[in-house]
């Protein structure tokens, strides 16, 4: 008899994404199974940057201190010609970014998965099965079905919702028959990690792009103690030999004395520009990779997956206890995929200045881009399900909550809805009736905070200066601004996004 169990969510894939995905949603009390084809975090290279805003997402679960630890912080991505001449490039500001964490942290990928799996081990709300493979999943008005197999057997586990975090191959995807939209992309590339000798943290400031039609060349800071290699292929090339340790040493000769280093691991991958057209068919949602690939040039995919799972879990919380319509899940792809695509597409515009392997063509491109200033593609903004402008849709600065310690109010209140008002004191009869009305919010003040108001501190002044013109802001659970505005128009609009009405 195959056994028949409950579960709010059924995740399949246990990738960053499913990971955080899961984490968020044991917090918030969902009961979550977790399938995972394999019984070992991914070993092949893969991410190497995570950015500010991630960082802020991935602390949520509590594992940002495990990837600070693991990775050094970028000093910029220059893109270069043959002869070294900067064509494009992108320096961070000085400082810590406005989240409190590195612009640009260079990382170790299987470090990340290694910490989210701990600490989904302690999550009794989590049950994670390893060596599982999802290969069939149906749904109808009451939940959906998925039949699960292992080496002891098959077992069907049902649930009120399923989540495609499965990735590029995604078998969710597959068994919905939802199609890939293909933003015009397809390059293979070699990628190979190597370990630096004892001693050597890093071996550079900076990541390259090396615009070289003979060899376009991506050389990028990877965790301490590492760097990440990435050539080009031509067709034809075979790609079996392209990772031959005789083939990448002699690829890297130009680069550092191979004899020092050790190749650790390298692959051949397609970097493809894909996007699902649905993210969601009833009950059952795909996000991460299984919804979208991006080429690496702005490293961006996982952050994209992390940005879902953290768009995504609170939505799926709400639906659980009654709060929302199932419709308003909806709002994931309409919020997420314009952000993603926009993304995407400036990905696929940096994949083109370096796969170039045309001398006259990249002659031609190196006159037009040392001719005038290339400005770097900028972090698309969220337009959906936001209000306006006022730094709406951009990550909300992190301020710091002051009290017996000093800590980041993220890590006080946790991931929920946020609202940040300039004075405490003011609007006291409107600030209650929001807090009455959504209780699971929390106020902070950056001035006069009163009745159970975090009092915050606003070291960067990035905050003040989103609050000079409004009295208040409202940050969603993943800090994406909803709005800003009085706090009574703030409460309405709120109502009504979540009623999923047109918003003002
Ligand atoms: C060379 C390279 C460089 C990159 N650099 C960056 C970067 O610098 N920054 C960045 O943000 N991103 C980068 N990325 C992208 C990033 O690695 C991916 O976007 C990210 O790993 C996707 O995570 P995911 O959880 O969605 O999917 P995955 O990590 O692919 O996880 C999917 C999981 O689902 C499991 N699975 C699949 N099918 C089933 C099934 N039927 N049943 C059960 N389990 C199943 C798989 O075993 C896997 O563990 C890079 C990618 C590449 C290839």
């Amino acid at each position: 008899m195959p056994q028949r169990r409950q579960y709010d969510v059924l995740i399949v894939g246990l990738g960053p994404v499913g990971a955080v995905l899961a984490a968020l949603g044991a917090q918030l009390g969902l009961r979550i199974r977790v399938v995972e084809k394999d019984t070992e975090v991914y070993r092949l290279p893969r991410a190497v940057q995570i950015d500010y805003e991630v960082m802020r997402l991935l602390n949520f679960v509590g594992v940002a201190d495990d990837v600070l630890a693991n990775s050094c912080a970028s000093a910029g991505y220059e893109f270069v010609n043959r002869d070294r001449e900067i064509l494009m490039s992108r320096y961070p500001p000085p400082g810590l970014a406005p989240t409190g964490y590195p612009w640009a942290n260079m990382f170790h990928q299987p470090s990340l998965e290694a910490a989210l799996r701990a600490r989904l081990a302690e999550c009794p709300e989590v049950e994670v099965s390893l060596g599982a493979t999802v290969t069939g999943v149906e749904q109808d008005d009451a939940g959906v079905t998925a039949v699960i197999e292992t080496e002891d057997g098959s077992e069907r586990a049902e649930a009120a919702y399923a989540v495609g975090c499965d990735g590029a191959r995604s078998f969710v995807r597959r068994a919905l028959d939802i199609d890939m939209v293909d933003l015009g992309f397809e390059e293979p590339w070699v990628v190979v990690d190597v370990k630096l000798p004892p001693g050597m943290r890093q071996l550079s400031e900076v990541s390259v792009q090396l615009c070289d039609p003979g060899q376009p060349t991506t050389s990028v800071l990877s965790g301490p103690g590492r760097h990440r290699w990435e050539f080009m292929l031509r067709p034809g090339d075979d790609y079996a030999e392209a990772t031959r340790p005789e083939v990448l040493k002699a690829r890297l000769a130009d680069w550092v004395d191979t004899d020092a280093i050790e190749l650790e691991r390298s692959a051949v991958y397609e970097f493809h520009g894909l996007i699902a057209r649905r993210w969601r068919s009833g009950r059952i949602l795909l996000i991460g990779d299984a919804a979208h690939q991006m080429p690496p040039f702005f490293g961006q995919g996982l952050c994209s997956g992390v940005r879902d799972a953290c768009n995504l879990a609170w939505k799926l919380a709400a639906v659980m206890r009654g709060a929302v319509a199932p419709a308003f899940l909806d709002t994931v792809q309409a919020e997420r995929e314009p952000h993603v695509a926009g993304i995407t597409r400036s990905a696929i515009e940096l994949g083109r200045i370096v796969c170039v392997a045309d001398e006259t063509e990249a002659a031609e491109r190196d006159r037009r881009m040392l001719a005038g200033r290339t400005p770097f593609p900028s972090m698309p903004v969220i337009t959906e399900g936001v209000l306006g402008d006022r730094g709406a849709g951009r990550p909300m600065p992190e301020p710091m909550v002051t009290g017996t310690r000093r800590e980041r109010v993220d890590d006080i209140v946790g991931y929920v809805p946020l609202l940040v008002v300039a004075d405490g004191g003011r609007d006291a009869a409107a600030i209650q009736a929001f807090r009455a009305a959504f209780p699971d919010a929390r106020v902070g003040a950056l001035e006069h905070a009163r009745d159970g108001q975090l009092a915050l501190e606003d070291e960067s002044g990035h905050l003040r200066r989103m609050l000079a013109e409004e009295p208040a802001l409202l940050a969603k659970p993943d800090r994406i601004v909803f709005g800003a505005g009085s706090v009574a128009m703030l409460a309405w609009e709120w109502a009504d996004y979540l009623r999923g009405e047109t918003l003002a």
